[in-house]
């Protein structure tokens, strides 16, 4: 899949721009990763020992100011000042629901929103974050899936969604104790692996030691089976694997989840079968949404289990949340504990996920902005 340029990017050559066509753009720290801040050092002229000083600034610390960074020379900080800019997205709302789960509808330089949700819990804090503005795929369940594509989103827009997280829950420096945000899951808006070049690099900055230092195994991508970048995704990344799987049978599963046609049941299975983190102790959660009479009957738990038979996995029963037009109905609390005891009979473990921030439709499946979509050949740019 070939990266596509349709949005300001994040580096050196084509960093997002600032108003003035008479002066170059500066380079946005927040989607460069090691690699990239040691380069641009480089190239203007600035010593390259002094970038893990930058780094860790930006990374651990959260500054925003290269004023701020106070173990550097001031004429070295004016350079930098010059030359680099280090953003966060706009904060067009923040919603906080009764349970404690806050929603950020974000604004990016050329006025396109995504959303970040965190969801605090006993013993842990995730954050849910959107990889594209809109969707190309067209889930008939999903609230996202009726906003076509805008865009993909930037490395520094998706490590922004992280950025403005720690700034509001007091994160920095990111080695204190006590963190509130513990886990990351891309499942916000968007198919994470059509997006996945930008993905990959957020993730391995949020992952870098040197910075927040997320351990890969905090960290959940959620996909509804893009298969050949499902395999690149386990031999890059590492990180734990989300599939969408929602039917047993390739009939309902082309409805439910239309990418099935392309890669249908027998591809995904065998991709994640082969996914290279898999052991007892990193499994692979099957999200399956309890849709009323469509997908929820005990014949269909039975499928459930004998699919994902020899597979180190866990399943993730999503009460549907449900939005307007959508035409689905949620399985009754009844239905969803029958089906979640055949399957934990079979040995698996089958935790319900009680909907969150339902009341700012923060839940899953509910995310949606107003942004305008792509033209058709950009989507097909996209998807290809
Ligand atoms: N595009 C990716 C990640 C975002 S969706 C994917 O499809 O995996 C995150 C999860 O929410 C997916 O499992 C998705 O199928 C589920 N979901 C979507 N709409 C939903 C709804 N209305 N109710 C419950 N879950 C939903
Ligand atoms: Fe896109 Fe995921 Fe929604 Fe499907 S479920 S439309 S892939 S966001």
């Amino acid at each position: 899949m070939s990266k596509v340029n349709l949005a300001p990017t994040d580096c050196a050559e084509d960093s997002v721009a600032v108003p003035d066509p008479a002066s170059p753009p500066l380079l946005d720290l927040t989607g460069c990763d090691v690699d990239d801040l040691n380069q641009a050092m480089t190239a203007h002229g600035l010593p390259s020992f002094r970038a893990k000083q930058v780094w860790r600034w930006v990374w651990r610390h959260g500054l925003t100011r290269f004023d701020d960074m106070t173990d550097l020379a001031k004429p070295v900080r004016e350079r930098l000042a010059e030359q680099m800019m280090i953003t966060r997205p706009a904060i067009t709302s923040r919603q906080k629901s009764t349970d404690g789960t806050i929603k950020w509808l974000l604004r990016f330089a050329d006025g396109n929103e995504a959303e970040a949700v965190y969801i605090p819990e006993d013993d842990r804090g995730t954050l849910c974050v959107s990889s594209q503005v809109g969707c190309t795929l067209t889930c008939t369940f999903c609230h996202t899936g009726t906003q076509r594509l805008v865009r993909n989103l930037t490395t520094a827009e998706i490590t922004g969604q992280v950025l403005i997280a720690m700034d509001e829950l007091g994160e920095w420096p990111a080695t204190h104790d006590g963190r509130r945000l513990t886990n990351i899951v891309m499942m916000g808006m968007g198919e994470p692996l059509f997006n996945y070049d930008n993905v990959a690099k957020a993730l391995k900055i949020i992952m870098s030691g040197e910075g927040i230092g997320l351990s890969k195994r905090r960290i959940t991508l959620s996909t509804s089976g893009i298969v050949p970048e499902i395999i690149r995704c386990g031999d890059e990344l590492g990180v734990n694997l989300a599939i969408s799987l929602h039917a047993t049978n390739d009939e309902l599963r082309d409805v439910l989840v239309p990418i099935n046609r392309k890669y249908p049941l027998k591809t995904l299975i065998n991709a994640c079968k082969n996914y290279r983190v898999l052991s007892n102790a990193r499994r692979i959660t099957w999200e399956y949404v309890m849709l009323n009479g469509i997908n929820d009957s005990d014949d269909e738990a039975r499928a459930l289990v004998k699919l994902i038979k020899g597979i180190p996995s866990k399943i993730n029963l999503i009460p549907f949340n449900p939005w307007p037009g959508s035409g689905y109905e949620r399985s009754s609390d009844d239905r969803i504990d029958r089906f979640a005891a055949i399957v934990m009979k079979a040995g698996y473990a089958s935790p319900i996920r009680t909907p969150r921030g339902e009341d700012i439709l923060a839940a899953c499946g509910q995310l949606k902005t107003t942004s305008e979509r792509l033209r058709k050949s950009q989507v097909k740019a996209i998807t290809a």
